[in-house]
């Protein structure tokens, strides 16, 4: 029987990466080329995404990445070269700074993610604590405690739970980052719930539609296969999340690995494997997933299959500032 590869549907981008991409890519094709003043069309706070090709692609294309707004020189802002925020949105001091240093702002924070911050604030009017579980320093995070630091109280694992302590009266409510692994969550509400038996849920999950698609189809995808390849940046969140959840479901039958692109890859993974999943990040375009099929093959994988758990139609429209532009 010939090796095969199976691979994962859906995986790759999501609906807040697809925008956050489009976001940069229709500023840059306004801009139609350099600019007399030398200035870019365009600066990107921070990753637009956390996929290094991504952003390698747009800054070939002119884009300035940035990690603070103070790099953003005094000439780009009064000659409103626009800054984008990237789709893991920014806490209210960024928004502020931008506003002092009179920058034209555009903003392409997930929508996902957007209704995380609207849930603190509200949470926070409301009276309530607020338990975050979230990875620390990861930007979504920073940005979505940064709403209020002295309310926000940020656990990343189960054991992170025995380091709280509130009041029996005081009002608790749970908030999560959108790129988290549903099961270890799960883990982590459930000791939550034993020492804060009142802690309240919010409406609807915040681990997004995007992160949970993926990792209910990279399980079953695991589940018949004896090794994955998982395609996705270091840093991004969901990309991680989804090699962990792939480790899970192999169990002792295999192994998964995390690469950027094919040349990532290392031949001897595959010896005495018959069948390889794949999936990707919701960050990662499918091109490089496409050069990871095309090593196995060449590694001799020649059955291509694949298995859908869902179908995705999730679409969000660019941001306001830029509508008009279309
Ligand atoms: S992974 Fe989810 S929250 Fe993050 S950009 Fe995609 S849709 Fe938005």
């Amino acid at each position: 029987m010939a090796r095969r590869i199976i691979l994962a549907n859906p995986r790759g981008f999501c609906a807040g990466v697809d925008r956050a991409i489009q976001t940069v890519d229709t500023i840059l094709r306004a801009a139609h080329g350099p600019r007399a003043d030398g200035l870019p069309p365009v600066y990107v706070r921070r990753q637009i995404v956390h996929n290094r090709h991504v952003v390698e692609q747009l800054a070939s294309r002119g884009a300035v990445f940035v990690e603070e707004l103070d790099e953003v020189p005094h000439e780009a802002a009064a000659a409103g070269i626009p800054v984008v925020f990237s789709a893991h949105g920014v806490s209210p001091a960024v928004q502020r700074e931008a506003d002092r240093r009179g920058l034209a702002v555009v903003d392409a924070t997930c929508p996902l993610v957007g209704k995380v911050h609207r849930e603190v604030l509200r949470f926070v009017r409301e009276g309530y604590e607020i338990v975050y579980i979230g990875h620390n320093g990861h930007d979504e995070a920073v940005g979505v405690v940064g709403e209020s630091p002295e309310h926000v109280h940020l656990i990343e694992h189960a054991s992170d739970v025995d380091g709280l302590d509130f009041a029996p009266d005081t009002k608790l409510v749970l908030l999560t980052q959108t790129t988290l692994s549903v099961d270890e969550t799960a883990d982590v509400i459930a000791a939550l719930q034993r020492r804060f038996p009142w802690i309240e849920l919010p409406p609807s999950s915040d681990i997004c539609y995007a992160t949970s698609n993926r990792q209910e189809a990279v399980k079953l995808v695991a589940r018949q296969a004896d090794c994955m390849v998982v395609v996705g940046s270091a840093n991004s969140s969901n990309s991680v999340r989804l090699m962990e959840v792939a480790n899970e479901a192999l169990g002792a039958r295999g192994e998964a690995h995390r690469v950027d692109d094919a040349d990532e890859m290392d031949p001897s993974w595959f010896d005495g494997v018959e069948s390889v999943g794949v999936s990707s990040g919701a960050s990662v375009p499918d091109e490089l997933v496409a050069g990871v099929v095309a090593r196995l093959r060449g590694l001799g994988f020649t059955e291509v299959d694949a298995v859908e758990t869902i179908q995705e139609n999730m679409h969000f429209v660019l941001p306001k500032e830029l509508r008009a532009r279309r």
